[in-house]
C-alpha cells in the first residue's frame, strides 16, 4: 500500500473511531478467506457497518472446539479491507499476536473477555503496544469486577495508548438463563460514569447468545446512551464454525440497525428541557420521602432489636421474612413492580435493618 493509502486509511479509521453510533460487525471467527470476503462485501454493501470484525485466535472457554484460524487469517482481513474500505478490528490477547496483527494493518485491537480478567496477558498485550499508537478496545472481565476493567485499561494507557474504548458483553454467572452472560447494565454505567469521556460500545452478541433477543438489548444499549454496537456477523449463521446460535447475515443485521430507534442523550428543545426539569423535580421529592420512610422504618428495626436483646432472641427469624417477601411480592404485583426489582429492594432493605438490630444486639 503506498504512504498517501496509508495516510488516508489512517484518516478514515479516525473518523470512523469518532463517529456515533460506531457499528462493528463481522464474523465472530474468520474461517475461510471466501467466508471473510463474502462476508466484508456483503457488510459494506448494507452502507451500516463502519468496521469489520473477526477473530483469528479464538478463547475457548473448552478444549475441543475451533480455536480460530490463526496467522493464517490475518492476510484475509488485510484483502477484505484493501477491497471494501473498512478498516479491521481483531482479538489479541498476547504480545505476539499484537505484533502480528500490526503486521498485517489490523487497524484496531481489541483485548477480550478472557484476557481483561488476567493482569499478566494484559500486561503483555500493553507490553507489546508501547510506542504504537493504535486505538484499543477493551472488553469487561468475564467476572463483575469493575476494577479488573479499570486496572487493564490503565495498564493499556500507562503504555502509551491514547486512544482506548470499552465494550460491555454481559458477565458470566452460574446458571445464566435468559443470558449467555448476565448484562448487568449497571456495572457498564458505572464504568462510563468512572471514565467520562470514553467511548462504551455494547456487544448483544456475547450478552444474549442467541439471535431473537440481539434486537432487544441493542436497543436498550442505545437507550442508554451507548456510543454504538459490536455485533457478530456471518455469512451462513447456522454454519458458524463459533458462535452459531448468535450470528446474523450481513442483511439480518442491517435490518435490525434499521429497527433501532437511535436517541440522543439531549435536545435544545426548550420545552423538552422545561418537563424534563419538572418531572425530575417530582423524581427528588419522592426520593427524598422514601429515604425519611426508610429511616422510620430502620428506627422501628432498631426498636424490635431492642425487644429482641432484651428477651435474648436472634436477630433473624426465616419466617418473618419469607411473610414480608410474600407480601411485598402480592402488593408489588399489583403496583406493577416487577418480582426482580421487589426482591432486590428488599434484600437491601433487609440487610440495612439486620445491621440496625446488630448495633442495638451489640450495644
Ligand atoms: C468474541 O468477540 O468473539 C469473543 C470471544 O468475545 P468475548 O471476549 O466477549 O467472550
Ligand atoms: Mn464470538
Amino acid at each position: 500500500m503506498s504512504t498517501t493509502e496509508t495516510k488516508s486509511m489512517k484518516e478514515l479509521v479516525q473518523e470512523k473511531w469518532n463517529k456515533r453510533p460506531l457499528i462493528i460487525s463481522g464474523p465472530c471467527s474468520a474461517e475461510t478467506e471466501e467466508q471473510v470476503m463474502e462476508t466484508a462485501t456483503r457488510l459494506a454493501a448494507t452502507g451500516r457497518v463502519d468496521m469489520l470484525r473477526a477473530g483469528i485466535w479464538k478463547p475457548r472457554t473448552r478444549p475441543g472446539s475451533f480455536e480460530g484460524i490463526g496467522t493464517k487469517g490475518l492476510p484475509w482481513l488485510q484483502k477484505a479491507r484493501q477491497i471494501t474500505g473498512l478498516p479491521t478490528t481483531v482479538e489479541v490477547a498476547t504480545g505476539k499476536q499484537v505484533e502480528d496483527a500490526l503486521h498485517f494493518d489490523v487497524d484496531v485491537l481489541w483485548i477480550g473477555a478472557r484476557t481483561t480478567v488476567n493482569p499478566f496477558s494484559v500486561q503483555d498485550v500493553a507490553d507489546a503496544l508501547r510506542g504504537v499508537d493504535i486505538p484499543v478496545l477493551i472488553k469487561n472481565p468475564i467476572n463483575p469486577d469493575l476494577e479488573l476493567w479499570t486496572g487493564a485499561v490503565e495498564r493499556v494507557a500507562k503504555a502509551g495508548v491514547s486512544q482506548i474504548g470499552l465494550i460491555h458483553r454481559g458477565f458470566s454467572s452460574y446458571g445464566n438463563t435468559e443470558y449467555r452472560n448476565a448484562p448487568m447494565w449497571h456495572l457498564a454505567i458505572e464504568m462510563k460514569r468512572r471514565n467520562p469521556g470514553m467511548m462504551l460500545i455494547n456487544d448483544p452478541s456475547h450478552i444474549c447468545g442467541r439471535r431473537d433477543i440481539l434486537l432487544d438489548v441493542a436497543q436498550k444499549a442505545i437507550d442508554l446512551d451507548f456510543d454504538g454496537l459490536m455485533i457478530e456477523s456471518h455469512i451462513d449463521p447456522d454454519k458458524a464454525w463459533s458462535d452459531a446460535k448468535q450470528q446474523v447475515t450481513p442483511e439480518k443485521l442491517a435490518e435490525m440497525l434499521s429497527a433501532i430507534v437511535w436517541r440522543k442523550e439531549d435536545t435544545s428543545s426548550e420545552a423538552y428541557h422545561a418537563a424534563l426539569e419538572k418531572l425530575r423535580q417530582q423524581i427528588n421529592h419522592l426520593d427524598d420521602e422514601l429515604m425519611q420512610i426508610l429511616s422510620q422504618r430502620m428506627k422501628i428495626a432498631e426498636k424490635i432489636g431492642q425487644y429482641k436483646k432484651d428477651n435474648d432472641i436472634t436477630i433473624l427469624q426465616t419466617n418473618r421474612w419469607n411473610e414480608i417477601l410474600e407480601r411485598a411480592f402480592n402488593k408489588g404485583e399489583k403496583l406493577g413492580l416487577s418480582r426482580e426489582f421487589v426482591t432486590k429492594y428488599f434484600d437491601a432493605v433487609h440487610m440495612e435493618s439486620i445491621s440496625h438490630q446488630n448495633k442495638i444486639m451489640n450495644s
